[in-house]
């Protein structure tokens, strides 16, 4: 007894096993980026359900498209087994094939158990016909529809792990076209197996009673449809929503990231370090041993920031940081608190000496230069100490006292380190001090200018003077240039201080021009941050102008180290400035590393010999004056005229004109005096020029 086929359902089984594989190829992609948890079994079980359904419907829909001329019926229990069969062997197969690593050995025990499976249920299924006599199989294509079972298996094995593995291009259309050729190696097996079957002449289904009806096929072939379309909606929907969760969980670890870690340098940052000092603490408490805080500020790094830009100051911050780096052991913490500022944090530490080893290893390391923006250069810190628990058991406290020994490390020198001391707190705070005072002094009026007269070597006559500036404050009284510059300086507040000093100098020379005084030359002192301003000189300009006082009265200090650390643009401002009228003096000379060739093309007008060596005229005897000596002869050769700084002994004043200095300028002559004190002094010398030289001191 031969069978028919009816090819719609042929070419529907076929579609219904495309789509099953298709589910079971983008389930497997799914499952296996689940890692062991109930999730990963939900999605196997139900992909499974999904898949299994599909596999035995495409099995059930080929057996519709069959007839034989008498009816036929399935066993209820039987056809249930069948597609228990396909469940389970679904489960087996997308568990296997969505483990970490699809060995060949289990790609062969898969594809043959897939194979044994599929062929199960499609025997299974034969059987639920309860054909009376059995139903006949023709042993060779018995074997081969099992063989072809085994083969699809494993291809479809291989097939969903390759299409795991691939990057996501075209993945959809590599996908349907593997579900496709599954989908033929199913049909193969089943229609194959299909063909093995001879039916005797007098067969009859002894499962008439069973499932039989037409409708109930549809409804079957419907349900399947539905099931399989679901599952994949399910899939795609739970990939897009677990990739919305990736990428928030990714952007939630870079905003941990930014939160914790400086993005310059990659070193944690304030709030980690915090964090790191006080898990320390917890520590050490614990361990009854103690640990130290090395806070680092880089000297004369805004100079360099400013002067070289942006860009080299970052890079020299980075190969500090891994400069850094290669000095600490394997459990410090590097830390940068931003700006110029970098913290290490030493645990357990045998003694304070462990302390003083590492800062002078980060001196040691740093001296030999970093390799930054092209150019090897050498930025040193100051290292300030503090230690746990004596000198502090707060994160704040310690970080405040490291900071405060970081100062002393500074005003010590630079390029140095210092363990904090109680003293030093008292120090920091009046840093704090006078940071507040400086904030309030341009708006409250706590400034004022000195005048310190300069004269002539010759002749003796009044030269000029140097305008000084004062802070008086009203808590902390008068206040020294030396103690609030610097401090003015790190904030940036020397901008508009700088500016203010330009104005009121102008305007107190003009008050003396308007009350008939000879008109005098005045000299400002530039800080270092002031000559970075890129409209310095147009601005110091306007002011001149609007008071209307001639450039050429002015002249504006600069000191040698400040001027040497960018010889080249410090010519470039120099001759801006003596483009604008103004003349330029080299202040504090002998203080810094000058090369002759830079101190040539500055062309300045004056080089003002520190005070230390007018000093050392006494101090050194012959040795102090030859190198006077030395650089007055210099600076004539250059045509600089030269003045001598911290004129204190007649001896001095002596020497200095035996050597053709050209002016003096000390507190033997005068010290710095009130602008109405100076007014005096003009006063006088406008009526008895000579006899100035005679005055010991103007201010006293
Ligand atoms: P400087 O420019 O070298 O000024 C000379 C300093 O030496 C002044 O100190 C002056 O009082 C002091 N001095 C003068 N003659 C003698 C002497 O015979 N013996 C001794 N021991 N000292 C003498 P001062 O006024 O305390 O100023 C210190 C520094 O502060 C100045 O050194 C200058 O670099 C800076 N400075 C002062 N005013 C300004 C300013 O308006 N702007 C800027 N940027 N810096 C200023
Ligand atoms: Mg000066
Ligand atoms: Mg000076």
């Amino acid at each position: 007894m031969h069978g028919t086929y009816n090819l719609w359902l042929v070419a529907l089984s076929l579609v219904v096993a495309t789509l099953a594989s298709y589910t079971a190829l983008d389930l497997s992609s799914r499952i296996f980026l689940l890692p062991q948890s109930r999730l990963r079994h939900a999605w196997l079980a139900g992909g499974a359900a999904a898949m299994g359904i599909g596999i035995w419907s495409m099995h059930f829909i080929g057996m519709l498209a069959f007839s034989l001329p008498i009816s036929l019926g399935y066993d209820i229990a039987t056809t249930g087994w069948s597609l228990a069969i396909a469940i389970l062997l679904s489960y087996r197969v997308l568990d296997i094939v969505t483990q970490a690593k699809l060995t060949l050995a289990r790609l062969i025990t898969g594809g043959t158990l897939m194979g044994f499976g599929i062929a199960g249920m499609h025997y299974t299924g034969m059987a639920a016909l309860r054909m009376e006599p059995g139903i006949h199989y023709d042993p060779a294509l018995f074997v081969i529809s099992i063989v072809i079972a085994i083969a699809a298996g494993s291809v479809a094995l291989w097939l969903a792990q390759t299409l795991r593995d691939d990057d996501q291009s075209r993945v959809i259309a590599k996908r349907i076209g593997a579900a496709f050729v599954m989908g033929i190696a199913i049909c193969g097996m089943h229609y194959t197996g299909m063909a093995a079957v001879h039916f005797p002449a007098d067969s009859v289904s002894g499962a008439t009673e069973g499932i039989g009806s037409q409708w109930f096929g549809a409804t079957i072939i419907l349900l399947t449809f539905a099931i399989l379309i679901v599952t994949l909606l399910l899939s795609r929907f739970d990939a897009r929503t677990s990739l919305l969760a990736g990428s928030v969980s990714q952007l939630n670890g870079q905003i941990v990231r930014l939160a914790t870690f400086d993005t310059l340098t990659d070193l944690p940052n304030r709030w980690s370090l915090m964090e790191q000092i006080e898990r320390a603490i917890h520590a050490s408490r614990h361990h009854r041993n103690m640990f130290a805080i090395l806070f680092m500020d880089l000297d004369g790094f805004k100079i360099i920031n400013d002067s070289l830009g942006h860009s080299a100051g970052d890079e020299i911050l980075k190969a500090f940081a891994q400069g850094l780096l290669h000095c600490v052991r394997g459990g410090d913490t590097i830390a940068r608190l931003g700006g110029d500022e970098f913290v290490v944090l030493l645990e357990n530490l045998g003694s304070p000496d462990d302390a003083s080893k590492m800062a002078e290893s980060v001196l040691d390391r740093m001296r030999q230069g970093l390799w930054a923006d092209n150019q090897s250069l050498q930025v040193m810190p100051s290292i300030g100490i503090a230690l746990f628990p004596q000198d502090g058991d707060t994160v704040e406290v310690l970080l405040k006292h490291a900071d405060a020994a970081m100062y002393e490390a500074k005003r010590g020198g630079r390029s140095t380190y210092r363990f904090y001391e109680a003293s030093m707190n008292a120090a920091a705070t009046r840093t704090l001090q006078i940071q507040q005072a400086l904030h309030e002094a341009l708006g409250a009026d706590y400034f004022s200018l000195h005048f310190q007269p300069k004269f002539r070597g010759d002749n003796g006559e009044l030269a000029g003077a140097e305008a000084l500036l004062r802070l008086h404050h009203p808590a902390l009284g008068l206040l020294p240039p030396m103690e609030f510059i610097p401090i003015a300086e790190r904030s940036g507040q020397i901008i508009q201080i700088g500016y203010w000093v330009v104005r009121e100098t102008c305007r107190q020379m003009r008050r003396w021009r308007e009350n008939g005084l000879p008109a005098i030359k005045v000299a400002i002192n530039l800080s270092p941050r002031q000559l970075t301003q890129p409209n310095l000189v147009a601005t110091m300009l306007d002011i001149v102008r609007a008071q209307q006082v001639p450039c050429e009265q002015i002249m504006f200090e600069i000191t040698e180290t400040v001027a040497m650390q960018d010889a080249p643009k410090t010519i470039k401002m120099i001759h801006e400035f003596q483009a604008s009228g103004f003349d330029i003096a080299i202040d504090d000379f002998g203080t810094g590393y000058s090369s002759l060739a830079y101190l040539q093309r500055f062309r300045a007008k004056q080089l003002k010999i520190d005070r230390f060596f007018t000093n050392g005229l006494d101090e050194y005897g012959h040795e102090g004056s030859a190198i006077v000596s030395a650089i007055i002869k210099l600076a004539h050769t250059l045509e600089m005229d030269v003045v001598a700084e911290g004129v204190e002994t007649d001896s001095q004043l002596a020497k200095l004109k035996g050597m053709m200095c050209d002016e003096m300028q000390g507190f033997l002559l005068g010290k710095p005096v009130t602008s109405e004190a100076f007014g005096a002094l003009l006063q006088r010398t406008a009526s008895h020029p000579k006899r100035i030289p005679k005055l010991r001191s103007v201010g006293s």
